[in-house]
């Protein structure tokens, strides 16, 4: 049995949490469903935790560090993102956190598909017809008409894990390819994925012969019929090429008139007064979002203005939303099972020891020799 750890989760992550405690951890739940309030972190830190489960509603900062002085030992993050820990505090602490990198790439990337494929199609307004009793008669043309996916260009913006999972699934919809991310570029996925474009052609499932390149930002929103957001939240100061209000009044503008944008990545990358005014005056032709500035979406946001309704889709921070995403305890397979086996490495010293060989640890910056 392993020596007894105190753990704090700021939510249930489901069965994992059982791992733990027959492991011989005493682990406690904040019983809500609601984020618990900061002042409670910060006490159940003073009362000596050795291991912190946080999600993106967390702000971990210099003051829960502080406070968990000389007993934390690990901040365990349900999530891919990691915006809401201050890492060069957590670095000045030395304090080891963890994500859940990959096992929801897939699940993000197919949400981001279907927001596309839901908002050019206007399932949202057919379904409302429908039920509304409105549909009196099958017409070529009227009330509306969508856009079709297949065969169109799709922009991606930032092509780290999800942006090459929504690649790869976009090529299963023989669309063309504009990628852009100034940090990374994978050229060899990218050439994987011209191969099978190539033999989709060669073979006669498409009509045309489809194409994949990296591009110049303003070249991949000023072609794109589609442009999809990957990137995490980078504010000044956090990195050369920020990404908190890359999309802008500037870059709306830069969109062709009948363009979609679709934003899975974080909410702070969108300017939403921006987008609304984009919207409303028609610079754009739709937006499908599951993030936004503010979690939940305030009830006067723009973004819930009735005039653009039928153009913009909002979803509850979704896209990783689905069971075997979330919940198993598999650490190949759930989030839930990755955080607990990220906490598990850190606090049973697993690796001999050396946090920069723990897969699940991002900030090993702060434990290189
Ligand atoms: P990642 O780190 O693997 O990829 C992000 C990519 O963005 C990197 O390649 C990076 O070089 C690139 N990038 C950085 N700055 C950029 C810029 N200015 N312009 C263009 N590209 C830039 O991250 P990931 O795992 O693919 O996650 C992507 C985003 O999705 C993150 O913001 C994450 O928090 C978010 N996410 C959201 C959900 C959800 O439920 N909606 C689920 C999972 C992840």
């Amino acid at each position: 049995m392993a020596k007894k750890y105190r753990v704090f989760a700021t939510c249930d992550i489901g069965e994992s949490i059982e791992l733990l405690r027959k492991r011989g951890y005493d682990v406690e739940i904040y019983p809500s469903p609601e984020p618990p309030p900061k002042n409670l972190i910060v006490s159940k830190l003073r009362s000596g935790i050795d291991g912190l489960i946080t999600t993106l509603r967390d702000q971990v900062d210099a003051e829960l560090l502080e406070a968990g002085k000389g007993t934390l030992k690990v901040v365990a993050q349900y999530a891919v993102g990691f915006d809401n820990i201050n890492r060069a505090d957590a670095n000045r602490y030395r304090i080891p956190f963890t994500n859940t990198a990959d096992v929801l790439t897939e699940a993000t990337a197919e949400f981001a598909f279907f927001m596309m494929g839901d908002l050019a199609r206007r399932l949202w307004s057919a379904e409302h017809l429908t039920r509304e009793n409105k549909w009196g008669f099958w017409h070529p043309y009227l009330p509306f008409l969508g856009d079709e996916v297949t065969g169109k260009t799709i922009a991606i913006i930032g092509t780290g894990r999800i942006g090459l999972a929504m690649i790869k699934k976009s090529t299963g919809f023989d669309m063309n390819i504009l990628c852009y991310d100034p940090a990374y570029q994978n050229h060899d996925y990218v050439k994987s994925i011209q191969e099978i474009k190539d033999l989709r052609y060669a073979r006669g499932m498409t009509r045309e012969r489809r194409w994949i390149r990296y591009s110049s930002l303003a070249a991949a929103l000023s072609d794109a019929d589609f442009v999809s957001v990957h990137v995490p939240l980078l504010r000044e100061g956090e990195s050369p090429t920020p990404t908190f209000h890359l999309f802008n009044e500037s870059t709306f503008r830069k969109m062709k008139p009948a363009a979609y944008l679709v934003n899975t990545s974080r909410g702070p990358v969108i300017d939403e007064a921006a987008l609304a005014k984009a919207l409303r005056e028609n610079w754009i032709a739709g937006a499908a979002l599951d993030v936004y500035e503010r979690e939940p979406l305030p009830a006067d946001s723009p973004l819930r203005d009735p005039a653009i309704e039928d153009r913009c889709r909002l979803y509850p921070h979704f896209a990783s939303a689905a069971k075997i995403t979330r919940l198993s305890t598999d650490p190949e397979k759930g989030m839930a099972g990755r955080c607990v086996q990220g906490l598990i490495d850190v606090l049973e010293g697993n690796y001999n020891g050396d946090i920069t060989q723990m897969p699940y640890v991002v900030n090993k910056e702060a434990f290189s020799k």
